[in-house]
């Protein structure tokens, strides 16, 4: 693989060429397998920079070419030593050309898509700049995607008054198979990697809660993953992160979607919190499959029967007719335990086959500790305080449910 940066005002366009080995068939970290649709893609930063360090525009590129790439990565300016090492490490790839120097920064941004856990990691981090990737079409690809509501998304994060910087890409147009989205999940970061000098920026805060980061996350094997290879400190993302200067960090690791939701609607930021990537400038859609899952962590936070027009034979509610596992089942779990009536509504038979109670899934309201652990010095103490405060953390009983999780 070969690519090429070129900057036009403030748009940073990303060229790549494949190798003789490349494949426009490729495996995402998590397993997901892709297509590549074309073979560019562009960022708009909210202002012109001239001068990007190699490593950023290293990471930035390999977020989005890392599926197809097979034995090489050719970049068009020298990359650091750290950074070849920490992709050599990771892939196996050789990368190259080496000779530049590494980079640092100073401060810690968000990587905000607007949704309850990014909210959460928000109130964690009470004066951390956002960083907001908005989706805009391609000019070679056709969008069958104009439901995709990405102008609502940016709206939304901008009626935050944080410090915000949007960057707008249509690098998701790069994937044909299975829909456009992140080649990588990682690639919601490339337009905060190419801010990051102007930004002074030594780490960015996903929203990425014990689900994803512990639990396996809904797309991939249902089992509690320490050695996550997306998100976990040492493994191979963290490491490239860190090569290019920009720690990783989770504020909302260690703790469950129904804590984080919890915390989103406490905070101040609550009438801008939006998980639908449906929903107009009237609210959440309500019909699509996200708004049904969130509803039921929502009514069970709140204590209160599920609010919902979906029904059970309707097909955002055919998976909980089945069996499980179940893509986020700890939640599921929860908000079965939880919500009055769920006999009546379209997770009946979840519900049924789960057998989840409070008392089960009382883990679900703490913090699980070694996720601190993971997160750099620098910004450690204050999540660490937070959760003290805020959450309180799971008892050597509760952490087993994590460390057993799928394993029953
Ligand atoms: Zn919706």
């Amino acid at each position: 693989m070969r690519v090429a940066w070129t900057r036009d005002d403030d748009v940073w366009r990303l060229d790549f060429r494949l190798d003789a080995d490349d494949d426009l068939a490729g495996t995402v970290t998590d397993g997901q397998r892709v297509r590549l649709a074309t073979n560019s893609c562009r960022l708009r930063l909210p202002y012109p920079v001239d001068d990007v360090h190699p490593d950023l525009l290293a990471l930035a590129a390999w977020t989005v070419v890392a599926p197809y790439t097979r034995s090489r990565i050719v970049f068009d300016r020298p990359v650091s030593a750290g950074l070849a090492a920490a992709l050599e490490e990771g892939w196996p790839v050789q990368a190259g050309p080496v000779g530049g120097s590494p980079r640092s920064g100073a401060r810690l941004a968000i990587s905000y898509s607007g949704g309850a856990d990014s909210a959460a990691v928000a109130s964690i981090l009470p004066d951390a700049p956002f960083v907001h990737f908005q989706r805009i079409s391609h000019p070679r690809v056709p969008n069958r995607w104009t439901h995709y509501r990405a102008d609502i998304l940016a709206k939304l994060a901008a009626q935050t008054g944080r410090e915000l910087t949007v960057v707008r890409s249509d690098l998701e147009f790069t994937l044909a198979e299975p829909r456009p989205g992140y080649p990588e999940h990682h690639a919601v970061a490339a337009g905060a990697a190419l801010m990051a000098d102007e930004l002074d920026l030594a780490g960015i805060a996903f929203g990425y809660e014990m689900g994803s980061r512990w639990l396996g996350g809904g797309r991939y094997v249902h089992r509690y993953t320490p050695d996550n290879p997306m998100w976990s400190a040492d493994g191979r993302w963290g490491r490239l992160f860190a090569a290019a200067g920009l720690r990783v960090v989770l504020p909302v690791g260690g703790i469950s979607e129904a804590t984080t939701m919890r915390l989103a609607l406490g905070s101040g930021l609550r009438r801008q919190v939006r998980w639908c990537l449906r929903g107009g400038d009237g609210g959440a859609c309500g019909t699509c499959g996200k708004c049904l899952y969130k509803e039921l962590i929502q009514a069970a936070v709140e204590r209160r029967p599920l609010s919902t027009t979906i029904t059970a034979d309707r097909p955002v509610a055919a998976k909980w007719q089945q069996p499980p596992p179940y893509g986020g089942q700890e939640m599921i779990e929860y908000g079965c335990a939880r919500v009055p009536g769920i006999e009546t509504t379209p997770f009946a038979r979840a519900a049924e086959h789960l057998r989840a109670t409070e008392e089960s899934t009382r883990w679900l309201d703490h913090c699980y500790r070694p996720a601190l652990d993971e997160i750099p010095d620098p910004w450690r103490k204050q999540i660490a305080d937070f959760m003290a405060e805020e959450v309180g953390f799971m008892t050597e009983d509760e952490a087993r449910r994590v460390e057993s999780w799928g394993q029953q």
